[in-house]
């Protein structure tokens, strides 16, 4: 019955176009991580040359802390450096999530600037390997260091990671997935200067355009290319479309992502919307009616029915 409901999972069209177009993403972030470390560490020395130079090395921490979109510094230092922040942010006059950093770690950890550009909830976030695609892309978006000249083509991605995250029955159609494929490939024309990035487009196309049909898992088989369900459970793309991940390991990382974002919705609205509810009754249908991810995730399914209370 397990085997049945996973095949009947794994071979429904618009729950692969879902994981696509969410692997798509992961391909994405892992280019742009490395990118982004090099930047902001560049875009850190030039904002804090002047401040170094004169509070000198020895120079103690402040007692200045952020909270929530509010940050009032209370020392010369994050008084200069707020300034400067907020010069090159590209959403100066809108909703800025201060309570991310730490700005008393401003002259000295630059990350702790660039937490400044990200969207809430990465408070605890200790650098760019610890990013999915939504946080690099609102940072560049947000960060005019970055001088990307079409903005556009990262926020129409921006836009589409928002859709998935938001298909409260993790199902795209394939006209969605077509119009996100072109998005992408505009974005990294977009983005040309970052290396190794352009390589990815055949990648992506690649994964794109794989069927990911999984005929039988006793045949080992999906897109002919000898899927090997390892102890009955988890099911490999023998062409390395997914490049060494299995179909069920790929699902977990996405639904986890999904829950992530129902937990900080939570986290920081204190209730759910109806929107929202409807997306906890949904999520809990879903890891209930599909016992093999139910093993992996009966903590959340806990945790989701506490939601509803
Ligand atoms: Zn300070």
């Amino acid at each position: 019955m397990a085997q049945t409901s996973l095949l009947l999972r794994l071979n429904c069209r618009e729950y692969k176009n879902w994981m696509k177009a969410g692997y798509c993403l992961q391909i994405l972030q892992s280019r742009l991580q490395g990118f982004i470390d090099s930047e902001m560490k560049t875009f850190h020395r030039h904002l804090t040359a002047n401040i170094s130079r004169a509070g000198g090395p020895q120079r103690q921490r402040c007692q200045c802390r952020a909270k929530g979109k509010q940050f009032h510094p209370n020392c010369p230092v994050c008084m200069k450096l707020k300034e400067l922040i907020l010069l090159h942010h590209n959403n100066r006059n809108g909703e800025i999530h201060w309570g991310n950093c730490d700005p008393s770690l401003w002259p000295t950890q630059y990350w702790e600037v660039a937490k400044v550009y990200l969207p809430r909830g990465h408070t605890n976030s200790k650098g760019p390997q610890q990013c999915d695609a939504a946080a690099i892309l609102n940072l560049i978006n947000s960060c005019d260091h970055f001088n990307v000249s079409n903005i556009s083509k990262v926020r129409e991605v921006i836009k589409c990671r928002n859709d998935l995250m938001h298909s409260s029955d993790m199902k795209v159609s394939s006209s969605w997935l077509s119009s996100f494929g072109q998005k992408l490939q505009e974005l990294i024309s977009e983005l040309g200067h970052v290396p190794n990035l352009k390589k990815e487009s055949d990648q992506i196309k690649k994964v794109l355009s794989s069927d990911w049909s999984v005929k039988d898992l006793s045949l080992h088989e999906v897109d002919g290319f000898g899927a090997e369900p390892d102890g009955g459970e988890n099911v490999y793309i023998g062409n390395s479309s997914l490049d060494g991940l299995s179909l069920n390991e790929l699902e977990i990382q996405l639904v986890n992502q999904l829950l992530e974002e129902i937990y900080l919705e939570k986290e920081e609205n204190g209730a759910l919307s109806e929107e929202d509810q409807d997306a906890v009754i949904k999520m809990k249908t879903f890891l209930t009616e599909n016992k093999d991810l139910l093993s992996v995730f009966q903590e959340d399914l806990e945790k989701l029915e506490h939601l509803l209370n």
